[in-house]
């Protein structure tokens, strides 16, 4: 299993950091999470082609996460790929219409499909051969938390949220949590992650997890990426890594 992270950024635009979108190299397919701005575009940076991609799970409904998404589909059928299959929290349908409405010519000519999950859902999303979990994360809004366990290995991505016991839960025994960390130490934030308050959470919660992975940085981030490491590297005693745009990781 290959991930390869297509942006690692925020709503904010930054130098080298784009918004928020990771692609998964399953046996099968490509499995894309999250379509933040710019994400698109780093495709073929990335080597991928976007017509491969025709499944997508979301985080949640925030721009940063979903923006590139009508794009990718758009951009799908001007190469002829028009299906698509869209895993997202509660309210994901009812979005991803109101949005298409906008676009009546393209309405008529693609064939999504939009499924809803609540956390703890399970399931294989078709034509792949990895399961899925779920988890609630702590964000502003409904956001989730996923684990995808492959044949090669398992990962935990939290999408945004506070560090939280589900999605420490949802990550036993992983090889590798993709952990987003908006701010940097000593920062004092809700509905998003400091180093501090994941290693408040690492300090009761170690359960087994193999690597660390940050991703979502805030501007606030730039110039303390070292800082957040070290200091997570005092509660948590394997690998912590900081994600990085068109960065791979192999599972
Ligand atoms: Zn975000
Ligand atoms: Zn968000």
């Amino acid at each position: 299993m290959e991930i390869t992270f297509l942006g690692t950024g925020v709503a904010i635009p930054q130098k080298n950091r784009v918004q928020s979108g990771m692609l998964v190299r399953l046996e099968e397919k490509p499995l894309l999470i999250d379509c933040g701005s710019g994400v698109l575009s780093h495709f073929p940076e990335a080597g991928i082609s976007h017509t491969e991609v025709d499944t997508v799970l979301l985080s949640h409904l925030h721009l940063d996460h979903v923006a590139d998404l009508h794009p990718l589909i758009k951009a799908n059928w001007l190469r002829g790929s028009t299906s698509m299959k869209i895993y997202g929290p509660e309210g994901t349908e009812e979005w991803f219409l109101k949005v298409l409405e906008a676009y009546e010519y393209l309405q008529e000519e693609v064939d999504v499909d939009v499924i809803e999950l609540v956390p703890g859902k399970e399931f294989t999303p078709e034509g792949f051969d990895c399961e899925i979990s779920c988890a609630a994360a702590t964000h502003s809004v409904t956001a989730l938390a996923y684990r995808v366990t492959g044949e090669d290995g398992e990962f935990v991505y939290s999408g945004d949220t506070e560090p939280s016991r589900e999605i420490m839960d949802l990550a036993a025994e992983a090889d590798l949590l993709i952990h987003e960390c908006s701010f940097p130490p000593s920062m004092k934030v809700t509905n998003h992650t400091t180093p501090n308050s994941l290693a408040g959470i690492l300090k009761e919660y170690n359960n087994g997890i193999g690597s660390i992975c940050l991703t979502h940085f805030y501007p606030e981030m730039r110039g303390h990426e070292r800082e957040a490491v070290n200091y997570l590297q005092g509660y948590f005693e394997e690998e912590v890594i900081l994600a990085e745009d068109l960065m791979k990781l192999e599972l």
